[in-house]
């Protein structure tokens, strides 16, 4: 058989040849729609393959990138990996502080951003490390005055024509890198090659995963820079679907407008964004005309938002489960046909599950001592990934790795039942999941330490109806002490990201600890689970 490397240039290609006329839209940060074909796309990318090399980018060097989901951000996904520099997408939601320890850890050479996120850059620039250079994604007319000296991305695009080989090479070599936060320290990056990728591309589009074809239109609402947007601009190019970009307005009317314009099939998002789409369309006796499945994931989809999707509006829900280490692709609770006869209530019960692997991915279930546990869907354990897109080892910390007998711990802790179905039920990773995006409990807890009247803090994700999860902060004052709920949130302020402060504030007089003397955190989180929920503060994220 032919040896052809798996490598991301060759998705764009076949995307160009084979479904040159499918579209692209994205409603841009400049507020217009922009439409154009596969075909535009490609010409395009070779463009900016040859602007990217001629600012000195060489191989295995790292273009970040600072934007919302459109289609020169697409284009930077094909034009930076196809080159053979590494995609590395920002995540815009950080603090400044983390955003440049990033930049600098990632050794970024190139900065592609958005326009709307120059007050952001301008406030960082100084802290860039080796970023040579910063592109605004715009055109000339648009070219914002600053400071700093920008490059123009429509300028460099014009400043190239469209003939231009993609280069083979290795598939192993690496495309894009995008960091986690970390459950101790620092972020971690997690460096996907070009092999995992396009692999990850085919196990998304497969029929017991989104089943995406060429006669899909998609939205990802996931960010491009959460994990690739669950790889969807690969697995587009790679079936033909027409893909839709929704930049950065994500309220459920800016959606549902755009679901309808562009008779959208199928979307992907976190469940805070559902709901807010649930919400706008049952205020206002809407339907969907063209909308037939959404994916739902990157936290626990509640039983009564899959119900209302498929009863009320006919929409199928996938409920999906993955992480930035699985790229992010790790299971997908869709039925299987003995199932599809069952009553709706079980039905809904095995949806709402994380659901199951398909070939390339696979999970066990371990107690504490390393043994594997039965399928039963009661025993639950340490959930345990692998497959040829799961991580095995952090970018840049090739000494230590993460993988225990050549499987990766999730952190999370799961059952599996008999038909391989696996459901989330508790997590020993030390972050908060708000909306979708972390907080770390230990940052916050490092800060509220700081405070000259704290002896001890624990910080806890408790159940938030809007957010999903939100931080809660439990403090032990010293002997003596008299700070009160206000100072500490005044302390808190400036410190960290606004939408990481804490909910609440709750002084207690102990923090129960376990043998080790760590924080006994799940016996906290059943005590508060409800914390919120009871009449608590809304969300501050
Ligand atoms: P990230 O690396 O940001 O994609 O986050 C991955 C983590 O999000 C997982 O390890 C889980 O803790 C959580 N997560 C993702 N999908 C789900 C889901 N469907 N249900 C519950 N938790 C989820």
């Amino acid at each position: 058989m032919m040896q052809q490397p798996l490598l991301i240039s060759s998705l764009l290609q076949h995307g160009e040849r084979h479904h040159g006329r499918q579209e692209v839209v994205s409603r841009r940060v400049e507020g217009d729609i922009h439409r154009y074909t596969f075909t535009d796309m490609a010409a395009r990318c070779r463009r900016l393959a040859k602007a990217i090399a001629s600012l000195d980018v060489n191989f295995g060097e790292r273009v970040a990138t600072l934007a919302w989901n459109g289609y020169r951000h697409m284009e930077l996904y094909y034009a930076a990996s196809g080159t053979g520099a590494v995609l590395h997408t920002l995540n815009p939601r950080l603090h400044p502080d983390q955003l440049a320890w990033i930049a600098q850890d990632a050794d970024d050479k190139v900065l592609f951003f958005d326009l709307s996120f120059l007050p952001q850059i301008e406030a960082l620039a100084n802290r860039l490390g080796s970023v040579r250079h910063l592109v605004v994604m715009t055109d000339r007319a648009r070219m914002p005055v600053s400071s700093l000296k920008l490059l123009c991305y429509e300028d460099l695009i014009e400043a190239h024509n469209d003939t231009y080989d993609w280069p083979a090479f290795d598939e192993a070599s690496a495309s894009s890198l995008c960091y986690t936060s970390g459950t101790t320290g620092n972020p971690k990056g997690v460096l996907y090659s070009h092999r995992s990728t396009v692999l990850h591309a085919y196990a998304v589009a497969l029929p017991d995963s989104l089943s995406l074809s060429a006669r899909d239109t998609v939205l990802p609402v996931v960010p491009m820079f959460h994990v690739n947007a669950w790889g969807l601009p690969y697995s587009a190019c790679m079936v033909g679907a027409k893909i839709v970009f929704p930049g950065p307005s994500l309220d459920g009317k800016s959606l549902f407008d755009l679901f309808e314009s562009e008779q959208v099939t199928l979307s992907s998002g976190v469940p805070t964004v559902w709901q807010g789409l649930l919400d706008h369309v049952e205020n206002n006796g809407l339907r969907f005309s063209a909308m037939k499945r959404t994916v739902i994931g990157g936290a626990a989809c509640p039983m009564a938002m899959l119900r209302s999707f498929e009863e009320a509006y006919g929409v199928h829900v996938v409920h999906g489960w993955g992480m930035t280490e699985t790229s992010p692709f790790g299971t997908a609770s869709v039925l299987k046909g003995s199932q599809l006869s069952l009553p709706a209530g079980q039905r809904y019960a095995i949806q709402s599950k994380q659901g199951r692997c398909v070939f390339g991915m696979d999970i066990k279930i371990i107690d504490d001592e390393g043994g594997e546990l039965p399928w039963d869907g009661r025993s639950a354990g340490h959930l345990m990934a692998r497959g040829p897109w799961v991580l095995a080892q952090y970018f840049r910390q090739d000494d230590t790795s993460p993988l225990v007998d050549g499987w990766f711990p999730t952190g999370d802790i799961a059952t599996i039942d008999g038909d391989g179905f696996m459901q989330i039920t508790d997590r020993t990773k030390d972050v908060i999941k708000s909306g979708g995006e972390w907080i770390s409990s230990i940052d916050l807890e490092n800060v509220a330490m700081g405070h000259p009247g704290v002896a001890m803090a624990a910080c806890i994700g408790v159940a938030h109806a809007k957010w999903d999860e939100r931080p809660l902060m439990l403090v032990v004052r010293k002997p003596g002490a008299s700070v009160n709920r206000e100072e500490l949130f005044d302390f808190f302020a400036g410190k960290i990201a606004k939408w990481w402060t804490p909910d609440d504030i709750v002084f207690v007089t102990e923090i129960p600890l376990g043998a080790t003397g760590k924080m006994l955190k799940t016996r906290l989180r059943e005590q508060y689970h409800a914390y919120l929920i009871d009449g608590g503060r809304n969300g501050n994220h």
